[in-house]
């Protein structure tokens, strides 16, 4: 790389975050100006020593506190709550805000992001599937670039280079079917929170493993990848491709396919998104086609996984639908992470909200926030 990429990373300490910091211990052209996280100050206190960021965040105040003692022999300026979410989010050095926070806790601060003029390299997808109506336009109000660093997303994002002018006809996005794929509505009802979290392809955070166990996980994708490529969902469909092989496809007018393939590693699409449009150097594993025998592919079943299908119903109906399915969803995966509801109550308590919680046509930030606490409240009160 010829210059320097200075990165902001919100959720440095999780799966992506980790990650991160490990392309950028081996990037030279990449560093870290300030961290953020919730409340891992073990984790922060050992990357901040590494990575000499000019401010962390955590959002726990109590945490803050105690890593900001711990690190009083630094110049690390150590700030707390969602204003040091965002005073991260927007440090004047960084260049790109890369956002890999779970859930719609990244909102405010990637909205603030794109205000400040930063590239946003996007992990988070809760906060486009929620807020995707006010980021895009303001990231075309700011001109500044918005890189996709889910698998799929980079895959179609990568399908999509040098194609402008050219209509697409499908995006065909790619789904490993997680580790329930091929089992049944009455063999979900026993399994456990060990099962779900046994992903075959992909080690991720905990939330979004059970989204990927649920297929709410490709549900929110589809809603992201309308975002990101402005494409209908008539014309977005889901493939299963249980090797993980395939991380996405795009079908053009003339009926040819674009993929990118690759074994499944995050480090690509992470490195893709901070280095674009330059491919550096990169030590992560490579398809072997001797040893790969077959791409196998199938059809989701929303009989069985039916958060899919209501997935494709928030977002054709829009407003804050989207925003009441991935509130109920976040809620219903801690509840069933806690032990305290079955697996198959996940999608019926996202079904729940989607027909109780008041429909608005174009919520702004504020209502968008109002909702998720709207659909808990309706959600808290149905169990209780
Ligand atoms: P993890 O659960 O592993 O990490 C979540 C991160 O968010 C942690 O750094 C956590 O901090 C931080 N966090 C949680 N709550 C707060 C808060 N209130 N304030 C600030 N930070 C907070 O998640 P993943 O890395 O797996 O996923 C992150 C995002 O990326 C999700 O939106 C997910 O859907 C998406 N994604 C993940 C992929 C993966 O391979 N993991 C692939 C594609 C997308 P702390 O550790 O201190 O709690
Ligand atoms: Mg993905």
């Amino acid at each position: 790389m010829e210059r320097q990429r200075k990165i902001a990373l919100l959720g440095a300490t999780g799966s992506i975050g980790r990650q991160t910091l490990d392309v950028v211990r081996k990037q030279p052209g990449l560093s870290i100006v300030s961290m953020a996280a919730g409340r891992n100050i073990s984790l922060l206190e050992e990357a901040a020593r590494e990575f000499h960021p000019k401010v962390v965040a955590v959002y726990d105040e109590a945490e803050a506190k105690r890593l900001k003692e711990r690190l009083n022999d630094t110049d690390v300026s150590v700030v707390s709550g969602m204003d040091g979410l965002v005073e991260a989010a927007c440090v004047a050095e960084a260049d790109v805000t890369l956002g890999a926070v779970v859930g719609m806790i990244g909102i405010r601060p990637t909205v603030e992001a794109i205000k400040a003029g930063k590239d946003i390299a996007i992990a988070n997808k809760e906060t486009l599937v929620t807020a995707g109506h006010l980021i895009l336009p303001l990231v075309k109000e700011k001109k500044v670039k918005l890189l996709p660093v889910d698998s799929e997303h980079s895959a179609i994002f990568q399908s999509l280079h040098g194609e402008e002018g050219n209509a697409v006809s499908r995006i065909l996005l790619t789904a490993s079917g997680g580790p329930f794929y091929g089992k049944t509505k009455a063999d979900l009802q026993s399994v456990t929170v060990q099962d779900a979290l046994k992903h075959p392809n992909w080690s991720m955070g905990r939330k979004i493993t059970v989204d990927s166990a649920t297929l709410v996980n490709k549900g929110l994708e589809v809603m992201e990848a309308y975002w990101l490529f402005s494409v209908p969902y008539d014309r977005i469909e889901v493939v299963i491709q249980p090797e993980s092989v395939i991380h996405s496809m795009v079908e053009f007018e003339d009926g040819a396919v674009m993929a990118e393939l690759g074994v499944p590693d995050m480090r690509t699409a992470i490195q893709y998104a901070l280095t674009y449009p330059k491919r550096e150097k990169l030590g992560v594993g490579r398809l072997d086609f001797d040893t790969l025998r077959s791409i196998r592919f199938g059809r989701p079943d929303t009989d069985a996984f039916p958060g899919l299908a209501y997935a494709y119903e928030a977002g054709r109906k829009g407003g804050n639908l989207p925003t009441v399915f991935n509130a109920a969803n976040e809620y219903a995966v801690a509840l069933f992470l806690d032990g305290r509801i079955r697996f198959t109550e996940i999608p019926e308590l996202i079904r729940f909200a989607m027909d109780h919680v008041r429909f608005r046509e174009a919520p702004s930030l504020d209502e968008v926030l109002e909702t998720e606490r709207e659909t808990i409240e309706v959600l808290s009160c149905h169990r209780s």
